[in-house]
């Protein structure tokens, strides 16, 4: 089962190495995914062969670093299924990403009294530029609640969208408690109301296969950093003509057509939304992550992470003291599992975690509504990924029996 995946282990250098002389055990995928030699080399070989700026040169590294950027462009476009690639904008991330839509279809399209809705589970990222916005344009920003399971509750959810409501933006998978949301089914209550819908695809995109057209978002954000490509590199998908529609969100060199003095017009999609010098290498390298994933294929990431779910989460909620947050059934689930441990608080639970080399992560996961809504001032999480095997499963488990006896679990629950 999930050790099969064993093979893998051995293109990732970082996780050859032991913490606190201990094999590193890493489960903070969530946050950031490891990378594996190939895509480590597609950086070094191209700041060793290829270096030039895109697009602006006819000598040859100029070209080369412009076919490898559109390549790249070109497989995130079949990776996510867009229609075409011109519909794949570059950004920094899933946050970079959010900010564009609501800088710029959000100021132009959301007006005084309208409606924009998301939900209480929603990332930092995909909550406060829709609030600045509301805030800014005198709009409601509304609430999708949750069900008493965890997962967004679709009957708020019709509640919630209205003939008011032009933007519905929500997670389509949450970064704290793996949930996954039936994305589809909230784009059509938008598009029954006439709302755009934005996914954030930040926790799906690395897990699941994503599809934009099937989901018929309006708009899809995802980071590359998070399925091992580098930090600072990440997509926008969005459809052609909302793009067409949309003003520029930065103003620079690459993205203009002609300037002159008192004003300029803008090049085409995409560009028109990749002001100044980009990621280039970035972006090569998300595309070499794409192709790492396509040879494992998507289907087999997502059973693998499943497989190692079906199996630890059970184990994690029959420990005396530990509460798991979210749905207990393994279906319901990402490889994200958030838990806290009786009278341990969840730093106290990482530190010590990390003296047995497993890496997890503690706090409020930039979702402070969902921790008040759910009663907890910070959670532990465990987030797992293609390279995690039934050993580092185990290793979580016993990692949380040894922080029982460090903390004197026993006399603490007495
Ligand atoms: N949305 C979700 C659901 C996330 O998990 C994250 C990253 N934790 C983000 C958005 C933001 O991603 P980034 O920091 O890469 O921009």
């Amino acid at each position: 089962m999930a050790e099969g995946f064993n093979q893998f282990r051995a293109d990732f250098p970082i996780l050859q190495q032991t913490v606190n002389g201990e094999p590193l055990t890493y489960l903070d995928n969530a946050a950031t995914a490891q990378k594996p030699n190939q895509v480590i080399s597609a950086l070094t070989d191209y700041y060793r062969s290829d270096n030039a700026n895109v697009h602006r040169g006819v000598h040859t590294l100029a070209e080369r670093a412009t076919l490898k950027y559109e390549a790249a462009r070109k497989k995130v476009q079949t990776f996510i299924n867009a229609d075409e690639s011109a519909e794949v904008i570059f950004t920094k991330g899933a946050t970079d990403g959010l900010n564009l839509v609501a800088s710029t279809y959000g100021e132009e399209n959301v007006h005084e009294g309208d409606e924009i809705v998301i939900s209480i589970t929603e990332h930092h990222s995909n909550l406060i530029p829709w609030q600045q916005l509301a805030l800014r344009k005198k709009a409601t920003l509304k609430y999708i609640g949750l069900t008493p399971n965890g997962e967004i509750d679709l009957d708020d959810a019709a509640r919630q969208i209205t003939d008011q409501t032009k933007i519905v933006a929500i997670t389509h998978a949450s970064n704290v408690m793996g949930t996954i949301t039936p994305l589809k089914k909230i784009g059509e209550l938008a598009h029954q109301h006439g709302a755009i819908l934005v996914g954030d695809g930040a926790q799906a995109v690395p897990h699941i296969k994503v599809d934009v057209q099937d989901l018929d978002a309006d708009f899809y954000v995802f980071s590359g950093h998070k399925m091992m490509a580098p930090t600072g590199i990440g997509v926008l998908y969005g459809k052609r003509q909302l793009l067409e529609e949309m003003p520029p969100y930065q103003y620079g060199g690459e993205m203009i057509d002609f300037v002159n003095l008192f004003d300029s017009t803008w090049t085409q999609l995409p560009w028109k939304f990749e002001a100044g010098t980009q990621n280039i290498a970035g972006a090569i390298g998300l595309g070499i992550a794409i192709d790492y994933l396509n040879t494992i294929g998507m289907a087999q990431v997502t059973v693998h992470e499943q497989q190692l779910v079906d199996y630890v989460l059970p184990k994690l909620v029959a420990i005396d003291g530990v509460t798991v947050f979210g749905p207990h059934d393994p279906s319901r689930h990402t490889g994200v599992i958030a838990f806290n441990i009786q009278g341990i608080h969840p730093h106290d639970v990482a530190t010590a975690f990390d003296m047995d080399g497993v890496a997890v992560r503690a706090g409020h996961h930039c979702a402070q509504p969902l921790m008040n809504t759910l009663g907890q001032v910070a959670m532990v999480r465990a987030s797992f990924y293609l390279y995690n095997t039934q050993t580092d499963a185990d290793k979580l488990l016993s990692a949380i029996k040894d922080t029982k006896e460090f903390f004197n679990y026993g006399a603490v629950k007495a």
